[in-house]
């Protein structure tokens, strides 16, 4: 039985306490920490009336590290989860260094000024977590978390060379809304306005966002238009799949979606940088964020399914192969258990499978670490009975 910190009272972090909470076994005592307390005490009542569990909660300032040493000093818990925003990524890591508590994301670290998502800002703690003797597993979610895990997977078990990957990540569900994001809008609209980005031949290559788009046959969903998107994942798996040719990264969205997000873009409302209103400075994302649905609340009535996976291709035994590794999702039925869409139950459930993988040692190691990096299998093991049962196909090429 261990004792676990989850930072962020949001989609994601609701799931992960009902999860963890239905582990007594590995997850003997849950303190739910967020900005808001108010958060944390709706989600602990949610966790009480499903899962039967008292979790006890408390409100933090994630960017403000003192804070943070104080309470895991109080707590003494054995891991940090964070499931606040990747703005926090590098504040909670600091507090880890300074209190030698291992730590875990789902997201890796973004300036708030700068719409730039790269693992060297986390990479750079290697050493010093290295030298404390504490482990930093990032980007334990689907994507990244459990992609990068099936691609290890066919990396290890399924192929002798691995020569493309393209990672589509499809929502095939209805929330109702005529435009919300899945999960916090601020960092969702930040990832989808900016370049896309792939890796070919050794380089990366840029091109305008949304521009290239494929159709994409999703299992349990059907066909629908995915665009190629640059996702941090890629950049880690760039280093760890040797012989790679090629990575992309896919997503769809809906003609709806991306009518509002193109109109919202040229009145100028996603913009990062702060605008002069009525006498004081607002940066007009973080305002449009506060006009749309919360995507926690988004579960209620929300039908359908997400269908995310990695399509690989490559040789084994000297013949081609191509294979698809996946997992279909269904919104009311995480909604029922958990009370939370598809899309952060997707994300919280994997972010719980490593937080057990740490806390039960299989995977421990000093310094930081992405997922790809560890042996998939027990992970892939624990994932199916923790609620993502996943599926390998053969793929015709
Ligand atoms: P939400 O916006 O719903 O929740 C974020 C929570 O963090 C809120 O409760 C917020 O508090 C809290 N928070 C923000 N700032 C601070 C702070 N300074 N101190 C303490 N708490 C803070 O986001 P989601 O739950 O949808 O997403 C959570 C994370 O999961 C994000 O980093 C996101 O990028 C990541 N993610 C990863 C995916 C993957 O597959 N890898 C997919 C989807 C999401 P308050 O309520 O006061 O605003």
């Amino acid at each position: 039985m261990h004792r676990v910190l989850v930072i962020g009272a949001g989609g994601v972090g609701n799931v992960v306490v009902h999860k963890c909470a239905q582990n007594p076994e590995v997850f003997g005592e849950i303190l739910l920490a967020s900005r808001t307390r108010a958060r944390c005490d709706a989600i602990a009542k949610t966790v009480k009336e499903l899962q039967g569990r008292d979790i006890a909660t408390t409100a933090v300032d994630a960017d403000d590290v003192a804070s943070t040493v104080a309470l895991i000093r109080d707590y003494q818990p054995e891991l940090l989860i964070n499931v606040a925003l990747p703005y926090q990524d590098l504040h909670l890591m600091d507090a880890c260094l300074e209190t030698g508590l291992d730590y875990l994301d789902t997201a890796n670290y973004e300036p708030r000024d700068v719409a730039k998502f790269e693992y060297k800002w986390q990479w750079a703690y290697r050493e010093r977590f290295e030298r404390a003797g504490i482990m930093a597993l990032l980007g334990s979610g689907f994507d990244p978390g459990v992609t990068n895990v099936f691609c290890a997977y066919a990396r290890d078990n399924l192929f002798d060379e691995i020569h493309t990957v393209d990672i589509l990540d499809c929502n095939g569900g209805d929330h109702g809304h005529p435009f919300a994001t899945n999960f916090n809008p601020e960092i969702n609209i930040r990832e989808i306005t900016q370049n896309g980005r792939y890796w070919e031949n050794g380089q990366w290559v840029e091109i305008p966002a949304m521009s290239q788009q494929m159709v994409f046959d999703f299992p349990g969903v059907g066909e629908r238009k995915a665009y190629l998107l640059y996702h941090e994942e890629l950049e880690s798996l760039v280093e760890h799949i040797p012989g790679l040719r090629r990575i992309r990264f896919w997503m769809t969205f809906g003609e709806a979606y991306i009518t509002h997000l193109r109109v919202l873009q040229n009145v100028g409302m996603t913009r990062i940088d702060p605008v002069e209103f009525n006498g004081q400075k607002i940066i007009p994302l973080e305002f449009l964020k506060a006009l749309l649905p919360d995507p926690a609340s988004l579960g209620t009535g929300y039908t359908g399914k997400t269908s995310i996976g990695c399509l690989i291709e490559g040789r084994k035994d000297g013949q081609s192969k191509r294979v698809f590794i996946y997992n279909i999702c269904d919104h009311a039925e995480t909604f029922k258990e958990v009370r939370a869409q598809a899309v952060s139950y997707t994300t919280g459930v994997p972010a719980v499978v490593g937080a057990e993988m740490m806390l039960r040692q299989i995977w421990k190691r000093s310094g930081v670490w992405n997922m790809e990096q560890f042996d998939a299998k027990p992970f892939l093991e624990r994932l199916g009975p923790a609620g993502l049962p996943w599926q390998v196909a053969d793929w015709p090429t």
